[in-house]
């Protein structure tokens, strides 16, 4: 069994510290995956679970084991494996919102919590069909569905109307 656990994203990897690099194109950027290969005698089929790391740059496959020890003297756990993940994404919100009558103070709320929540940035704000057309640019780890879920639970909170929203 493999006890690295390493997510199956675009990421740096290090062994105890030692960044994993390409030894064919000197790379650093890797996706991991677990896999089951046979031990050495054939015929039994033992298979056991390794860690794999493909190279995002040529393609290379890495093999590796998990040197994570038991440390008796310290009675500790020293873990080997670190990942660093690389996908931080980049995000243009456009969102199309009503608060009833002109209400510039619940406006300014509705911003600053998603400052807080999401570190957005504001690019653009303008009057439009009534409502107020808020353009917002960020950069997260989070998935798409989970920036929408959060900008349209932000609103419902603070009972403002969301008409349209695009994430791209
Ligand atoms: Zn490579």
């Amino acid at each position: 069994m493999s006890i690295s656990n390493l997510k199956q994203k675009k990421s740096r990897i290090t062994i105890f510290n030692e960044p994993v690099i390409c030894r064919f194109c000197s790379h650093d950027v890797f996706i991991p995956y677990e896999v089951n290969v046979n031990v050495e005698q054939p015929g039994i089929g033992v298979r056991h679970a390794r860690d794999i790391a493909i190279c995002q740059h040529c393609g290379e496959v890495k093999l590796f084991g998990d040197p994570s020890y038991y440390d008796a003297e310290k009675d500790n756990f020293i873990w080997a494996l670190n990942q660093h993940l690389l996908s931080v994404r980049k995000y243009k919100i456009k969102i199309l919102l009503y608060v009833g009558k002109r209400n510039n103070d619940k406006i300014t709320s509705f911003i600053n919590k998603l400052i807080q929540v999401l570190s957005i940035e504001v690019e653009n704000m303008s009057d439009l069909q009534g409502g107020v057309l808020l353009q917002i640019k960020l950069s997260s780890l989070n998935e798409m569905q989970t920036i929408r879920f959060i900008i349209i639970d932000t609103a419902k909170r603070m009972n403002i109307t969301i008409k349209d929203l695009t994430i791209k």
